[in-house]
């Protein structure tokens, strides 16, 4: 599939120059017109196959774009109660929602905003079961296929030990009665091939109980929208898994990062550059706190107009702005040399991005800002300031 880098001249057309220069600094830059370019190769898929297709808000949420994901998607999928209210408050179509475990509490809340409740143990599935159901909602269990091609453990939901889904042995004997559907979720950033293999095992495990509920969620971690992406093999995967379950009424696949991949940027501002056997630019922004998947994967972003160390002739290591030693984003090489209030733009960070921003520090959170160059429209939708960190911890 095609690489980040290989976008950058594709989005440089999309975050033409004159709307980086009026962004806040720093600020996520969504591009309205690339999420419903994503969002119309996601209604391809529905229309060729007949599933359904969730926005996973884990990824991405931001309520004042869902008008334009919901013109072409049948709701979200949430990871417990404020997910839920969220997607129900300005989604306004089907919730789903799957949580490693449930409180009494939360339940009830997740009962009271979500279409589908998704469990992750037998456990679970018996002590609320009837007041699931007893409130009109549907029940489902997240089982485990027993296989994924995830390299990296921390993303990876079927490594050994993994505390997610239930195994086939423990729903030999279980009473699966109130049942409607099976969930399961093994894949990041992946192909329909690796699918295909996952379905292969899923199936093997658990074929009698796929016989015998009415829906099946073959969860996140498609990369639809990716040039690249085999999406005839995907539309072939799930007619044929439907051929083959003629009780299935409904498939749901619940992509997050497909939705929104490549249509935002981090504007950033170089604030000085300082030498230690090389130059590094400091920059109001933080790998720590506003791309927490550089750390976590680890990956480097790529940036418009930078190449890698020594691709270009000007070389710098990139910094935050928090007192961690390892908040560095990574090593760049650019045409000019880099000069203090220059902006860089990251591609890229729609996804997993604000949604999991920290103020550590006390360092004021990116601005998120929306715009349409067909639209003709930009919009700050939020800045953020001292009263949103102080209200955290008081
Ligand atoms: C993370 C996750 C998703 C979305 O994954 P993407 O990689 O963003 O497509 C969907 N469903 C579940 C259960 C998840 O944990």
């Amino acid at each position: 599939m095609k690489s980040p880098r290989d976008y950058l001249d594709f989005l440089k057309d999309k975050f033409p120059e004159h709307i980086i220069d009026i962004s806040p600094s720093p600020s996520y830059l969504i591009s309205e017109d690339l999420i419903e370019d994503n969002c119309m190769v996601l209604k391809g898929i529905k229309d060729r196959s007949g599933v359904k297709i969730l926005l996973a808000l884990k990824a991405f949420a931001m309520p004042s774009v869902f008008p334009i994901i919901s013109k072409y998607l049948d709701g979200v999928c949430a990871s417990g109660p404020y997910e839920a209210i969220l997607g129900r408050e300005y989604f306004g179509k089907e919730v789903h929602t799957f949580s490693p475990a449930y409180t009494d509490n939360s339940i009830k809340e997740v009962v009271d905003f979500s279409d589908h409740v998704v469990f992750n143990s037998i456990n679970q599935f018996y002590r609320y079961r009837d007041y699931v159901k007893s409130n009109g909602r549907e029940i489902g269990i997240r089982v485990n296929p027993g296989y994924s091609e995830v390299e990296v453990p921390l993303y990876d939901p079927c490594q050994v030990g993994s505390r997610f889904g239930v195994q086939p042995d423990e729903l030999v004997d279980a009473d699966l009665a109130l049942l409607d559907g099976l969930h399961f979720h093994a894949m990041c950033q992946q192909n329909s091939d690796v699918l295909g293999r996952i379905v292969d095992s899923f199936k093997n495990r658990y074929y009698r109980i796929i016989e015998k509920v009415k829906w099946v969620n073959f969860g996140g971690g498609h990369h639809i929208t990716r040039d690249g992406y085999d999406r005839d093999l995907l539309v072939n995967i799930l007619t044929d898994f439907k051929k083959e379950f003629p009780n299935i009424r409904e498939l749901y696949l619940e992509p997050g990062e497909a939705v929104v991949f490549n249509a935002g940027v981090l504007v950033a501002t170089v604030l000085d550059i300082v030498n230690n056997g090389m130059k590094i630019a400091i920059l109001d922004t933080s790998a720590e706190n506003h791309m927490p998947d550089v750390l976590a994967m680890p990956y480097r972003p790529e940036i418009l107009g930078a190449g890698e160390p020594n691709e270009k002739r000007y070389n710098y290591r990139l910094g935050g702005i928090t007192c961690l030693s390892g908040d560095i984003i990574g090593d760049y090489s650019f045409d000019d040399p880099l000069k203090i209030g220059d902006r860089l733009v990251f591609t890229d960070m729609a996804l997993y991005s604000f949604v999991k921003n920290t103020m550590f520090n006390g360092i004021h959170l990116p601005s998120l800002v929306r715009f349409s160059l067909k639209g003709n429209s930009f919009e700050v939708v939020r800045d953020f300031n001292y009263i949103d960190y102080k209200n955290r911890i008081s």
